[in-house]
């Protein structure tokens, strides 16, 4: 396993022919970072895993400062997964790595974002699509791995490449769950035993409304109306077309059912996808 710390070390590699997958993270890795490390150790001659903890995708309110930044033991984590000697690391030392003095651009895809994540946290998907950018060309990888965790950041990037017709291509890869159901987050971490348990109810409250939507649709929404009002602790609950993020019509064949949780200070976010025709 190589570790870069300088973007400009990083460029001087040579990849030569190898294919090349690469997993951005922010860190703090869990069994959901690894299983997209994984995929692409299977499908790329060279993975690399990017650790970066984005400031441009952190509110003014949130927590960027108290995120667990935990390099040794993503290390570690990485070192312990099988073919780990072709995997490269890229933890710039410091921001400027990635946004150097006077750094005055900002990439935005409008439109997917007016929903979900994208209407609560202002500004936060452009500082992901902006520092996803910068690492799709420094790295110059062939494919890119995502979780369906962020299943709206996975659109709005995928939207990004096909606008700008970047050369690489992506993949979704599902969610990795405590066997409570609780999607693993480096977040979870800020939750006590109890919090842990009571969190479930997003992912219920998710499975709930998909069964629901199933069998009547309108039936779902006023379920999710009721969800919504029933506890000022859901910041959104949302069943959308799963292709354009729109409230779902005729056309729609798969919707993703997606909600944002505050347990205590810590927000936590989930989906389904449903394929509702064929
Ligand atoms: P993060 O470090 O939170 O920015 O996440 C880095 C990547 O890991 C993103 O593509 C996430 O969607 C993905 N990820 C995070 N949690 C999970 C999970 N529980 N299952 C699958 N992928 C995940």
């Amino acid at each position: 396993m190589k570790l870069f710390t300088k973007k400009s070390d990083y460029q001087h590699y040579n990849l030569g022919q190898n294919r090349l997958g690469l997993v951005p993270t922010m860190g703090n890795l869990h069994q959901g970072h690894l299983n997209l490390v994984t995929e692409s150790l299977k499908e790329n001659d060279k993975t690399l895993v990017t650790i970066f903890v984005n400031p441009k995708q952190f509110g003014p309110n949130e927590d960027f400062s108290k995120y667990p930044r935990t390099l040794e033991d993503d290390l570690s984590a990485l070192k312990g997964l099988t073919n780990s000697e072709n995997i490269l690391v890229f933890a710039p030392e410091s921001t400027q790595e990635i946004y150097p003095p006077g750094f005055n651009t900002e990439i935005s895809v409008h439109g997917l974002d007016q929903t979900m994540c994208g209407e609560h946290r202002p500004g936060h998907f452009q500082g992901v699509t902006t520092v996803v950018y910068q690492l799709f060309v420094t790295s110059k990888a062939h494919v890119a791995y995502f979780g369906q965790k962020d299943y709206q950041q996975f659109k709005i990037i995928e939207k990004m490449v096909k606008d700008l017709q970047l050369p690489i291509s992506l993949k979704m890869v599902p969610i990795a769950r405590e066997p409570s159901g609780l999607a693993l987050s480096s977040r979870n971490q800020y939750l006590s035993n109890q919090q842990k348990n009571e969190a479930i109810i997003l992912f219920n409250t998710l499975n709930e409304l998909a069964k629901t939507y199933l069998k009547d649709p309108s039936e779902s929404e006023s379920l999710r109306q009721k969800y919504l009002m029933s506890s000022r602790s859901w910041q959104y609950l949302e069943i959308r077309d799963a292709e354009t993020l729109r409230i779902p019509d005729k056309n729609t064949f798969k919707v993703v059912v997606a909600g944002a949780y505050f347990m205590g200070d810590t927000r936590l976010i989930d989906n389904v996808i449903l394929k509702v025709r064929d």
